[in-house]
């Protein structure tokens, strides 16, 4: 395919959409109900859909009976654990393997013109990229995701929990399951929001943020803390009436789901003249300018917050603007504390 026609790459190899990126016509005023209905698709397809369904495969396949959750025995954990791992690595793998190592669509579509494994970072393990995000996904990730995983399926098999059938509840939970990426979306942008706090964001977030250039291994590739932050969305369906398959859901989009941000493509090319958007520009910005895009669009929160950027020139300006006026308000505050400290020295 000819991304040229879709986009423009700059001096240094840089692909950027002609589009501007935009948030879901879902929660904006007034309403827009045409450009609602053709966005309505893209709520389910094709990764919801997937991550549902995979919820559903994981409680029949990989889940022993409830019976058996009622205890912590290394059986089923063990299982369920080798069975998160396997699909992170297929799934994770298969972005991977197809962009980043066989190459297959060379730079095309691709945000940075550079590849990670061209730039050895002292900021990895290894001074590799890939290896290190390896490493912090198997290592301390899938570790953090079972667990919270163990966790909530044990509170359900004992009824520490309301469980909600589906045979008589099957109008709430459809309206939950359409809800979880809402919950998502709010979990993830607050939490985001407050780890790059300054101390928050150089103890916790700044490990995620090494990435400047993110990879598909790149995804969860976190602190511990924010790992269980993060995949502790699923605590939501503790405190909310939930049942167990949807907690799976939560859990699912968030861990699965942190791909589609970080694949560093804009389509993913299926054949000749098809491909599928990967809905990463919005994150992949947040990578390169760090201050801007909190959230991954859904809930335009950072159009109501200011911090929207659309990768356009109006939104670098608008960019440049705050920081100017950041650091203005950062220099005003350290001049007062400056005179405080020689009032205080000269009384
Ligand atoms: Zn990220
Ligand atoms: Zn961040």
């Amino acid at each position: 395919m000819d991304d040229l026609s879709y986009g423009a790459r700059n001096k240094r190899g840089d692909w950027a959409p002609n589009e501007p990126a935009s948030t879901a016509p879902v929660f904006t005023f007034p309403p827009q109900p045409l450009k609602f209905l053709k966005w309505l698709p893209h709520y389910f397809l094709p990764y919801n859909v997937l991550f549902a369904l995979s919820a559903v495969a994981w409680w029949y396949f990989v889940l022993p009976e409830p019976e058996v959750m009622k205890a912590l025995a290394w059986g089923w954990v063990l299982k369920l654990f080798a069975a998160n791992a396997i699909a992170v690595f297929l799934f994770f793998g298969a972005f991977e393997l197809k962009l980043y190592i066989l190459r297959s669509q060379g730079n095309r579509f691709k945000y940075n013109g550079k590849f990670p494994a061209e730039q050895c970072s002292k900021a990895f393990f290894f001074e590799r990229q890939n290896v290190d995000n390896m490493l912090r996904t198997f290592g301390t990730g899938l570790p953090i995701w079972t667990g919270i995983e163990v966790f909530v399926l044990m509170a359900f098999a004992n009824g520490w929990v309301p469980w909600l059938a589906f045979a008589q509840n099957p109008v709430y939970l459809f309206v939950l399951a359409l809800l979880v990426p809402i919950i998502h979306e709010t979990h993830f942008f607050l939490l985001h929001r407050a780890i790059h706090w300054g101390p928050l964001y150089k103890w916790v977030h700044s490990v995620h943020h090494n990435s400047v250039n993110p990879s598909p291994w790149s995804s969860l590739s976190m602190h511990p803390v924010e790992q269980f932050f993060y995949l502790g969305t699923m605590f939501w369906h503790l405190i909310i009436p939930s049942n167990p398959i949807m907690a799976l859901y939560q859990l699912h989009f968030a861990g699965f789901g942190a791909i589609p941000g970080h694949v560093g493509f804009d389509k993913v090319e299926l054949g000749e003249d098809t491909a599928v958007d990967s809905h990463a520009y919005i994150h992949y910005l947040h990578h390169k300018y760090f201050e801007v895009n909190y959230g991954d669009g859904l809930i335009p929160f950072d159009k109501w917050f200011g911090t929207f950027h659309d990768g356009s020139k109006e939104g670098e300006k608008q960019m440049q603007v705050r920081y100017e006026k950041k650091k203005a308000r950062l220099n005003a505050k350290a001049e007062a504390k400056k005179s405080n400290e020689t009032d205080r020295a000269g009384a």
